[in-house]
């Protein structure tokens, strides 16, 4: 496997606080790997640096290319999607231009523009139905469909999801995860970072437990899950019955 992401000894400061000290990861092309830990560790310090939104030191390179030089919209350029935590979409706005929004940064023909269209209208049939109706009437899942498929309209290489299951339902949390996971499988290399450990484990195929700015622990999802230490802290004591 290619390496798509490899970020080493990254350090990120606001002011006077510390908040990543000395992260490493590494992301093959193709993965899923997810980010767990608790509030404050980090997580999205991490996603906001990897993007080009914060200075950082250390070294962030990406298909063997250091991203060191390249602002946000060259890192767009290249193939890199950051869906924030907050979503970030415009309300006012219809489905369809926040959508047409996503692809501006690529500069499409208008064909191009129209098949990737149908593409995230084929794959998430509530936003084609509800292509006219303004972002801020959708339901949360609704949003967070639409955030992914803005995202999708920059035909990103590597996506960078920020607690996507945030503040949805527990079956809304399984359709958003398994469209990830989709993703994944059409060779989408993904970032993702949740504060529902399991969930993000259970789809991704290897992990990194955050704590006050560092890595605590990491290894393949499947070994995290039945990690004692991970499940007292971030699995709730779960069985593998749960
Ligand atoms: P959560 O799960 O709550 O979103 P997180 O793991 O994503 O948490 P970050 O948001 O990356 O954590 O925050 C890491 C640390 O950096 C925290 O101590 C936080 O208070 C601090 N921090 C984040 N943003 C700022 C900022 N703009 N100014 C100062 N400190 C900040």
């Amino acid at each position: 496997m290619s390496s798509m992401l490899e970020i080493g000894d990254l350090h990120i400061s606001y002011g006077q606080v510390d908040a990543v000290r000395g992260i490493s990861l590494s992301l093959e092309r193709g993965q899923i790997i997810s980010v767990i830990g608790p509030n404050g560790a980090g997580k999205t310090t991490l996603l906001a640096a990897a993007m080009g939104l914060l200075p950082c030191s250390g070294t962030l390179r990406f298909e063997d290319q250091s991203l060191a030089a390249l602002d946000v919209e060259s890192r767009v350029e290249r193939g890199i999607c950051l869906v924030p935590e907050r979503r970030e979409l415009f309300g006012e706005l219809s489905v369809l231009d926040n959508l047409q929004l996503g692809a501006y940064s690529r500069r499409l023909s208008r064909s191009a523009f129209k098949a990737r269209l149908e593409s995230v209208f084929a794959r998430f049939k509530r936003l084609a139905e509800r292509r006219t109706q303004r972002a801020e009437t959708l339901s949360g899942g609704e949003r967070q469909m639409l955030a992914l498929g803005r995202a999708l309209m920059s035909a990103p290489r590597l996506l960078m999801l920020d607690e996507p299951s945030l503040g949805l339902a527990p079956l809304v949390v399984r359709e958003i995860l398994n469209i990830v996971s989709d993703l994944r499988d059409e060779g989408i290399s993904i970032l993702l970072v949740e504060q529902n450990a399991l969930a993000a484990l259970e789809i991704s195929d290897y992990g990194y437990v955050l704590e006050t700015g560092e890595v605590a622990l990491h290894g393949k999802s499947d070994s995290l899950v039945r990690d004692p230490r991970v499940r007292a802290t971030y699995l709730g004591g779960a069985t593998d019955d749960d």
